[in-house]
């Protein structure tokens, strides 16, 4: 089980969340129901921070990755810890508002930027935007002309390497929506043509080499990728980058194939990505830019569990056991999209030893509705809390209304109390936009 603060067994053998029993929270709130740590949250931001105070003397900023789980909550809480966060569409941009987030503190990422969300986001005037086209350096330009104003934009760069788990690769040309290469000079060229716009001031580059990553061998490839490409341009073009932007995609544990990190270990990461800099700097003779980190999954990711309830059982004999849920893949569709692997628990159980191997079904009408595929448990019976951990990133911000099935509500856990941060849907949210044409009436 993951080893942190969060989580832990009591003296009833209740899995216990962020010193919330988790039977007395199903009860309470009923199931299915997200439950997210606070204590945990403001741990993993400040980690980050404080390395970036520590090692490269406050030069820099943390961008919370707000599509790993977005709310007005969290947007407070990322306030409150002096960090910032980035987003990816109008309607995370329009969330971060409504909770009174500083605008200067958002970045805006997004490889197709519609014209309305580039709008919301110079009207707020966010910090930066992070451009992905040729036509979205024009749109801006055009729109800032209009309103008299410059927008500090970074560039997105391929710098060739991609990272997976534990695994990562140089390429030379990266297959990608995202971004442009530094290898075939598609970089170099958006540089002079993001340099001939008026209303732009380029600030740097951005990277994002891939999610879920243990390897710190990869973030410090792309460090030295990106300062020489930095140089390069320098060199050839007389523009210095200010910022670099190194994006986010820090690895967290899911299951027991995963590393297990400390808040030491992360700190470490960034520790290593500082020297890494700093040697690189002096190695190519450009300036130590002011460094971005935009961690998503890390800082919320296993600050997070699933509460379901039990239903149906069914053993296929010979074959398999299925222990179906109140849940499934409208809740979390990690499982359906890339066979995501979690580790579940009883939590009303949580002291007694596995004794088979189940997959955890949804209760949609889809054959590939599973929340997570074999699990170790103890005999499971109609009626148990199953736990699913490390359910804090890209499950609620992933769920939809699939066979009109309620988004669950989450609860925030602090000292042992929950309360609500997204309350729950009712029949009258599932039909509130429907409308019945005269003629059908
Ligand atoms: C998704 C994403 C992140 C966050 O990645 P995590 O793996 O959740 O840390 C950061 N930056 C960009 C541009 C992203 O697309």
């Amino acid at each position: 089980m993951n080893t942190r603060k969060t989580l832990r067994i009591n003296e009833q053998g209740h899995l216990e969340i962020g010193g919330a029993d988790a039977v007395s929270l199903a009860k309470s709130f009923g199931t299915p129901l997200y439950v997210m740590d606070e204590q945990y949250i403001r741990d993993m931001c400040s980690v980050y921070r404080d390395a970036i105070e520590k090692e490269y003397g406050g030069n820099g900023l943390v961008l919370y990755a707000s599509k790993a789980f977005s709310c007005l909550a969290v947007y407070k809480i990322a306030d409150s810890e002096n960090i910032g966060v980035d987003a990816v569409s109008a309607g995370e941009l329009y969330t971060a508002f409504r909770a009174g987030f500083p605008a200067e503190k958002i970045y805006l990422h997004g490889n197709n930027k519609l014209p309305y969300e580039l709008e919301l986001a110079l009207d707020h005037g966010v910090g930066a935007i992070v451009v992905d086209a040729y036509s979205e350096l024009d749109m801006i330009d055009e729109m800032c002309a209009r309103r008299g104003m410059v927008q500090k934009v970074l560039l997105r760069v391929n710098p060739g390497v991609e990272a997976h788990t534990h695994r990562f690769i140089q390429t030379a040309k990266t297959d990608s929506k995202f971004g442009f290469s530094v290898s075939d000079k598609t970089a170099e060229k958006i540089t002079e043509y993001a340099l001939t716009k008026k209303h732009i001031r380029l600030a740097g580059y951005h990277c994002h080499i891939g999610s879920q990553i243990f390897e710190k061998q990869s973030f410090l490839l792309a460090v030295d990728k990106m300062m020489a490409f930095i140089a390069d341009i320098k060199a050839k073009h007389g523009f210095e980058a200010e910022i670099l932007n190194l994006g986010g995609g820090y690895g967290i544990w899911y299951t027991d194939e995963d590393a297990k990190y400390t808040c030491a270990d992360y700190a470490e990461y960034l520790k290593a990505i500082v020297r890494e800099l700093k040697a690189k700097s002096a190695e190519y003779g450009v300036r130590s830019p002011f460094l971005v980190v935009e961690p998503g999954r890390s800082i919320v990711g296993e600050a997070g569990v699933t509460l379901y309830t039990v239903g149906a059982i069914k053993e296929i004999p010979g074959i398999k056991k299925y222990v179906a849920v109140d849940g499934g893949m409208f809740d979390n569709p990690r499982y359906a999209l890339y066979q995501a692997k979690y580790t579940a628990i009883l939590a009303n159980r949580a002291a007694e030893a596995p004794t088979e191997v189940v997959s955890v079904a949804g209760k949609c009408c889809e054959s590939g509705d599973l929340v997570c595929a074999d699990v170790s448990l103890p005999k499971a019976e109609r009626g148990d809390i199953l736990a699913v951990l490390s359910t804090g990133a890209y499950n609620y911000s992933m769920a939809s209304n699939y066979n009109r099935n309620f988004i669950p509500p989450v609860v925030l856990v602090r000292d042992g109390k929950a309360e609500y941060i997204v309350k729950p849907q009712t029949y009258e949210d599932l039909v509130r936009n429907d409308v019945i044409p005269e003629r059908l009436k």
